[in-house]
């Protein structure tokens, strides 16, 4: 029996989103087919994007005539495929413009999004409705697979980075979610109370999913235990960092619910997910085509590779043979839930510490990320805890930085850590990559 709350949501996604909503019924529909069917239809989905790359994105159109390949030969032989090279963070950087869209309604809709990228070098994107549609719908029909039901409380414990001042949420989007039965919890400045705050909202809507960050999550369930609170959730996602088997343990034990490991990022959006079983994140093929690589060449199914991804749904801004820069492995392996997409494994993700402020409270080091590009043309940085009240932004610059906007960022720092609470820029040649050969954006040296 669904609550008045919820029939309101509905009403409101029936009305507002029905793009959402037909999405869904599409995912729907796809994931109980078999798996060479799925992939047939991503083959055909990949072709169309090929050739509205061709057309309209001028990056494609001009590498395609470089390399000579044409879409028609790739729905001869998808073997063309690998044809075209890699895609890497740096490539974008350099070629921004020319992977936006020409087509001129499209190009109107866009919004333009930025990341931290996985290796600390800022990357800014463009986003089309399409694609956000999409997404959206991909991380509803995950939640569906814990039994949840749109309409039902969705909490998110999730970003919301700090710039300059601070800005009051606009009342129309507290009601937008309110209406959506939506409550967001800023994981980037948590503090007793905020996750007080978060317990007691949880406390009074049981039934809902709530999405965090791993270590986020974690550091939740810590409160939850020592002040022996219970929360009645039907399920918990976790998403942007590797999930240990422990932290799922005593994640599950605490909030007595199932986790649900997923893979995403800003990028491509959702690229995989688990069900119900847990045996592994189920691709996502109507949003990406994902091929694991070694030295260019497909790994087998069930050897470790390198992940590379290609958007099949953000038409105004399309990336091909994206490096995203995280390894792992498919397998073959079909799962016991009979849904077709094969399953994933992720093995090396981001890496990312929290700092300790001089009050003693954590904060998820991931806040000062989406403030880098800033600065201006940076190749790497790494943001280095060294004492609870200094901060070293380490840089390699890739052209003139705008040196006053670090005030800025001194400002956010202050503002999140503490006002004795120091960030310093430091320009370097280089910097270290981890021993996994990845690189850490932000380390704590704090104990
Ligand atoms: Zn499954």
């Amino acid at each position: 029996m669904k609550s008045l709350r919820e029939y309101l949501a509905l009403w409101s996604y029936t009305f507002g989103k029905s793009d959402i909503l037909q999405y869904l019924n599409e995912l729907r529909q796809l994931e109980r087919l078999t798996v060479s069917d799925q992939l047939t239809l991503q083959q055909h989905h990949l072709l169309h994007l090929l050739e509205y790359a061709d057309h309209y994105i001028p990056y494609y159109h001009d590498l395609f005539r470089e390399i000579g390949f044409r879409p028609k030969d790739f729905s001869a032989n998808p073997a063309t495929f690998s044809q075209i090279p890699l895609l890497t963070k740096e490539i974008i950087q350099q070629n921004y413009e020319k992977f936006i869209t020409t087509e001129p309604e499209k190009r109107e809709q866009l919004i333009k999004i930025k990341t931290g990228g996985t290796t600390g070098e800022p990357l800014w994107l463009m986003q089309d409705p399409t694609y956000r549609a999409y997404n959206t719908a991909h991380v509803y029909q995950e939640m569906t697979w814990s039994g949840w039901q749109v309409g039902q409380p969705q909490t998110w414990l999730w970003g919301h980075p700090v710039v300059g001042a601070p800005s009051p949420v606009p009342g129309w989007l507290r009601f937008k979610d309110w209406l959506a039965n939506r409550t967001e919890s800023n994981a980037f400045h948590i503090t007793d109370q905020s996750m007080e705050l978060l317990a007691r909202h949880l406390e009074q809507q049981p039934g809902g999913v709530l999405w965090s960050y791993v270590s986020t999550l974690y550091r939740f369930a810590r409160f939850l235990e020592e002040r022996g609170r219970t929360i009645r959730l039907r399920a918990a996602y976790t998403a942007a960092e590797p999930l240990y088997d422990a932290q799922r343990a005593y994640i599950e034990n605490v909030l007595r619910c199932p986790v649900f490991n997923s893979y995403s990022c800003v990028e491509i959006g959702s690229i995989a997910c688990e069900c119900e079983q847990h045996q592994g994140l189920h691709i996502r093929p109507r949003n990406c085509y994902v091929e694991v690589l070694r030295d260019g060449t497909p790994t087998p199914d069930g050897e470790e590779g390198e992940f590379v991804l290609t958007t099949l749904t953000n038409y105004g801004f399309p990336l091909i043979r994206y490096r995203i820069e995280d390894w792992g492995r498919k397998t073959s392996r079909a799962c016991p839930c009979g849904r077709g997409a094969p399953l994933l494994e992720v093995v090396e993700g981001r890496i990312i510490d929290h700092f300790r402020a001089p009050d003693g409270k954590l904060v998820w080091g991931a806040f000062v990320i989406p403030m880098m590009p800033l600065l201006g043309p940076i190749r790497q940085y790494q943001i280095v805890q060294q004492s609870e009240t200094l901060l070293v932004f380490r840089v390699v610059k890739d052209g003139d930085l705008a040196l006053e906007k670090f005030e800025d960022i001194r400002q956010a720092v202050r503002k999140v850590l503490g006002e004795t609470v120091e960030a310093r820029l430091e320009f370097v040649d280089s910097l270290p990559a981890s021993p996994t050969g990845k690189h850490r954006y932000t380390v704590s040296e704090v104990q």
